[in-house]
């Protein structure tokens, strides 16, 4: 199976494709070509309206259903999503432009992942026992109703599944508004989830700008929103669904340190801050993209990290040799050229890369700075492309203290062979999700998500049911009830 671009309508509501032409038409760009491939209109009020209504009944419903019951059509969707995976992943290169080096192994499998695991932890979601002598209590685990989650554009199919799969094991309905720029792989994946018995109404898909998801924010009949985005916009959704208590789920941007010691790997150490700088041309919220490299070895870093930068492969994301490809969009690749000027004009060496290719499409080569220090615009604020900064240091001491001097706390990273050390360091650096002589890795099994300014609350492993579902606490008096009067 192999799915044309072309989606069978914008939007999918109550189990089937929903048009409604009086929306704004949004154009979907291949980003390697820059050519339209697909057109979808942006959600009306009628068919948020829709979307709400439908979730809300669905959900009363599927609430009701054995947890064991909900958890099979999870994991039915699981195996029809690993089925097409190459389908799904040449969609997934349409949307974003990633290689499909990357997209086979990334997205619809990753999602797949999420998937599985929380249909196969559904059955297992109980509430407590609380002996109280004579009397006792128990906890109920119950759903929060109707959620809403938002994307970003880099990875639409893994961000609409993990929201998803949780939201569903609980017992929730979903209205997934994925980003304008990438709207295509969240209707297939709604697609499938009805596919493999998902009843209709539960997992929705509109489409829109910000406007749609402010729409859905600030709904009065949505229990939670969960977003992936920047900063700024979980800013104005974290505002917006406080003022009628939303529950929320915040997977925001980073400025992520990885910090390489003189002993470590170089090979490895080199590898990680190829997998957390230039994966998907760098655009992952939790790359660790200020590289703190201890004096002895920098030289050497710099130099290897140069030559195996040689290596990208940068071309038609179609041919599975291509280990590299285009930004997303125009835009972006102006904002990320904007920081390289920046960092040349603060006194940054840029060593090699930042040409934008003379071809169609939204391209430039992988870029090296060092030199960086750490009041630098490029040093500072979330760049989202491919530019890898690196910084100096001497002692533990000193990069621990530059390390954690940001805003953000998504990620942290460190290399090193001193085991004792490697722990140290990551119990001192504020970030949710960190690696010792790794980078980037995020299985299902993990918590993923930030501290500080990078978000709030966590996706998948266990830590995400406390996110998608609300415990009710019940108390049993066993004898006579004694009142003052
Ligand atoms: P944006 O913050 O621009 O957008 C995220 C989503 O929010 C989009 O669907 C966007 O719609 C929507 N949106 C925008 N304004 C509002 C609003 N007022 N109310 C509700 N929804 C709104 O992020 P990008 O799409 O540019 O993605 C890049 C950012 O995402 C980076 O900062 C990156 O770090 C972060 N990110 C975080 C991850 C994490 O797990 N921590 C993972 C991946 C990315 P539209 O764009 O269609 O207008």
């Amino acid at each position: 199976m192999r799915y044309d671009p072309q989606p069978k309508a914008s939007h999918f509501v109550d189990g089937a494709y929903v048009e409604d032409t009086a929306g704004a038409e949004i154009e979907v760009v291949y980003p390697a070509t820059g050519e339209v491939i697909a057109r979808v209109h942006e959600a009306t009020e009628a068919v948020i309206a829709k979307a709400v209504e439908s979730g809300r009944r669905a959900q009363a419903e599927w609430a009701a259903t054995p947890p064991r019951e909900r958890g099979r059509v999870l994991a039915r969707a699981a195996a029809l999503m690993r089925e097409r995976n190459r389908a799904l992943s040449v969609l997934e290169t349409q949307d974003t432009g990633k290689p499909l080096q990357e997209t086979l192994v990334a997205d619809a499998t990753s999602g797949a992942d999420a998937l599985e695991y929380f249909g196969g932890i559904s059955a297992g979601l109980t509430g407590e026992h609380i002996p109280l002598g004579e009397d006792w209590a128990y906890t109920m685990r119950e759903p929060l109703g109707l959620c809403v989650g938002i994307g970003a554009w880099n990875y639409p199919t893994q961000i609409a599944c993990w929201k998803a799969a949780p939201a569903l094991a609980c017992g929730n309905a979903m209205i997934f508004k994925p980003s304008e720029t990438t709207p295509l792989s969240a209707l297939k994946v709604a697609e499938i989830l009805i596919e493999a018995g998902l009843p209709a109404g539960l997992f929705n898909v509109v489409q829109g700008a910000g406007s749609v998801g402010a729409a859905l924010t600030t709904h009065p009949k949505v229990d939670k929103v969960s977003l992936t985005g920047s900063v700024p916009t979980g800013r104005k959704v974290y505002a917006a669904a406080a003022n009628s208590l939303k529950h929320v789920t915040m997977e925001l941007g980073g400025k992520s340190p990885m910090v390489v010691f003189d002993d470590a790997d170089l090979d490895d150490a080199v590898g990680g801050a190829i997998m957390g700088n230039f994966y998907s041309s760098g655009q992952i919220c939790s790359n660790g993209t200020r590289v703190f490299v201890q004096k002895g070895l920098k030289d050497r870093f710099i130099a290897r990290m140069q030559e195996r930068l040689g290596g990208a492969v940068i071309g038609d994301p179609m041919d599975e040799d291509t280990n590299f490809g285009p930004l997303v969009s125009a835009r972006q690749l102006e904002i990320v050229q904007g920081y390289l000027e920046k960092g040349k004009a603060e006194g940054a060496r840029l060593v090699c890369g930042g040409e934008t290719l003379d071809r169609a499409g939204y391209w430039m080569t992988p870029a090296l700075f060092d030199g960086v220090t750490d009041e630098m615009t490029i040093a500072q604020e979330e760049i989202f492309g491919p530019v890898l900064s690196v910084f100096e240091f001497e002692t533990e001491e000193e990069a621990v203290a530059r390390a954690n001097d940001t805003a953000f706390g998504l990620s942290a990273g460190v290399f090193t062979r001193d085991i004792s050390r490697a722990h140290r360091v990551i119990s001192r650096l504020e970030a949710g999700t960190c690696y010792i002589n790794s980078y980037n890795d995020a299985p299902v099994e993990m918590p993923f998500g930030g501290v500080k300014m990078s978000g709030v609350g966590r996706e998948n492993a266990k830590a995400a049911i406390d996110h998608y579902s609300q415990l009710k606490s019940v108390y049993v008096r066993m004898g006579r009830v004694e009142a003052p009067f």
